[in-house]
């Protein structure tokens, strides 16, 4: 693996050609929980990927869409659009030296802007007859929920500061978790499409939405251990399909 620790000889001698970004958030989660929660956890995954894949490990981009939080100290983000010029900006710029993939790892639920804006970027490239591809990692991908969740509440009950953020930063970060951890779960009388419209602190006054009350560390590491294996099946799911299309 290659990380900003690494010369130019060494990435000259390595030829890599698979990038890994992890996409964070710096935004309030509750009074449990750090601002760069999302962060930590992008960060870990993206590593976890980086080694597995003997890719070039980029720096955490820890500012991003994040205006839903906007009222509450400690949170800062870009515009959405800023965003997806950043991350065609650093896609661009792997492509110009050689990189044939960009591997999106998302830790924050509200960068929806990552979607189109690689659906946009693949189709530029594919129109340009240039080598490159851009892959969002993210959703179920991250979450890893399914029927063998381990989760009490692996829908969308759950979607911020709550069981699975609070397991997985038990997991990642036990240091960093404040007790008291909330007592009894949060769920407003709206659902996530509200966001859109109200800031978090509206709709949930401690910043939470969901059940930090049933976190624990094992949880944690269950889910952390799975996006690996997740992640790597969903490049071999679109590396088949796209050999077989040609
Ligand atoms: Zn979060």
């Amino acid at each position: 693996m290659l990380s900003m620790n690494n010369t130019r000889r060494d990435f000259e001698q390595a030829q890599p050609q698979i990038a890994v970004l992890p996409v964070g958030a710096l935004e309030q989660h509750g009074s449990h929980l750090p601002i760069g929660t999302d962060s930590m956890i992008a960060a870990e995954y993206a590593e976890q990927l980086a080694q597995h894949l003997d890719a070039f490990l980029l720096p955490t981009l820890a500012i991003s869409s994040s205006i839903e939080h906007r009222k509450a100290i400690g949170t800062v983000y870009l515009r959405a659009d800023t965003l997806a010029l950043v991350i065609r900006d650093i896609a661009d710029s792997l492509y110009s030296s050689g990189f044939k993939q960009l591997l999106l790892v998302n830790g924050h639920g509200g960068n929806y802007i990552l979607k189109p804006a690689i659906r946009q970027l693949n189709r530029d490239y594919a129109d340009r007859q240039a080598e490159m591809e851009v892959v969002l990692l993210s959703g179920a991908i991250i979450n890893a929920i399914g029927d063998d969740s381990p989760f009490k509440h692996p829908g969308s009950s759950d979607i911020h500061a709550g069981e699975k953020e609070t397991s997985l930063i038990m997991h990642l970060r036990p240091d960093l978790v404040r007790q008291p951890v909330p007592d009894g779960g949060v769920l407003p009388e709206a659902d996530q499409s509200m966001l859109d419209y109200l800031d978090m602190t509206e709709l949930c006054a401690d910043g939470y939405w969901g059940y930090p009350d049933s976190a624990t560390p094992e949880k944690g590491r269950l889910i952390a251990e799975r996006f690996v294996p997740r992640a790597i099946d969903y490049l071999e799911k679109l590396k088949r399909l796209k050999a077989s299309l040609r």
